[in-house]
């Protein structure tokens, strides 16, 4: 009879996974918001500006130089 158990709560866990992967892949891509966040949006990353071109980029793919920002290698190199 223990058997018979274990097998339904198998069942039961096996079915929970495929019924979470079949949510998760209906939007395949979507970015991981939490759902408390407001409005969906995404976190506002901090804007610089190149010192070189004036260009605003996430300061994450920016190239830092001591206190400033650039856009690129070249900008970087010719400023
Ligand atoms: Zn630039």
């Amino acid at each position: 009879m223990g058997r018979l158990i274990f097998w339904l709560l198998f069942a039961f866990a096996a079915w929970l996974l495929v019924k979470k992967l079949r949510q998760g892949g209906a939007m395949p891509g979507s970015p991981r918001v939490p759902p408390g966040s407001v409005g969906g949006e995404k976190p506002v990353e901090n804007m610089v500006a190149c010192a070189h071109c004036g260009l605003l980029l996430p300061e994450s793919d920016s190239i830092r130089r001591g206190s400033e920002h650039f856009c690129c290698e070249e900008h970087r190199r010719e400023h």
